[in-house]
């Protein structure tokens, strides 16, 4: 039976950095029951606090943090660059441990968005781009899904089990 890593806030889990969850979905839920979630929250893991201030990455583009050509930053101007990339570091252990080819993950997010992320202005502008640990999972060859794809999401689980 194919595992899927899932954002922890997307379970309901209150991780987001102004203390509140994302979630919870029935379906995530039903997979949880069946034994295929594996859960996390990159930035919690990563050492950050919750709450925390938000922090978007200049540019959207959380490939070009993998490589060092951009940082992320809080809004209190704090360099959160470590605990974000220690995160993605976590997740891609994870999905390497139990084999993990499917993700389903906070859409936007800074660490987990799959398609669009805030410009690093802190003005709710969004580019085409990813967080992090998305970034660093889609290297890995992982299928990267948002919590508006789940039925896509399935489709590439059920191709994997
Ligand atoms: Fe954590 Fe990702 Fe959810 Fe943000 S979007 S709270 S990093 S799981």
């Amino acid at each position: 039976m194919a595992k899927v890593l899932v954002s922890r806030c997307l379970l309901g889990h209150k991780v987001r950095y102004d203390g509140g969850a994302s979630g919870p979905y029935a379906v995530l839920a039903q997979w949880q029951a069946e034994g295929r979630v594996v859960a996390l929250c990159p930035e919690v893991a990563g050492g950050l606090p919750t709450p925390r201030p938000p922090a978007e990455i200049p540019g959207g583009q959380g490939a070009r943090v993998l490589t060092g050509q951009a940082q992320v930053i809080a809004r209190d101007g704090e360099d959160v660059t470590a605990p974000f990339m220690a995160g993605a570091q976590q997740a891609l252990a994870l999905v390497r441990q139990h084999g993990i080819r499917v993700a389903v993950l906070k859409a936007n997010s800074p660490s987990c968005g799959n398609e669009q992320a805030y410009d690093g202005t802190f003005s709710g502008t969004r580019v085409a781009g990813e967080g992090v640990t998305a970034a660093l999972l889609r290297q890995e060859g992982v299928r990267v899904f948002n919590e508006n794809q789940l039925d896509e999401a399935w489709l590439a689980i059920l191709g994997e089990d």
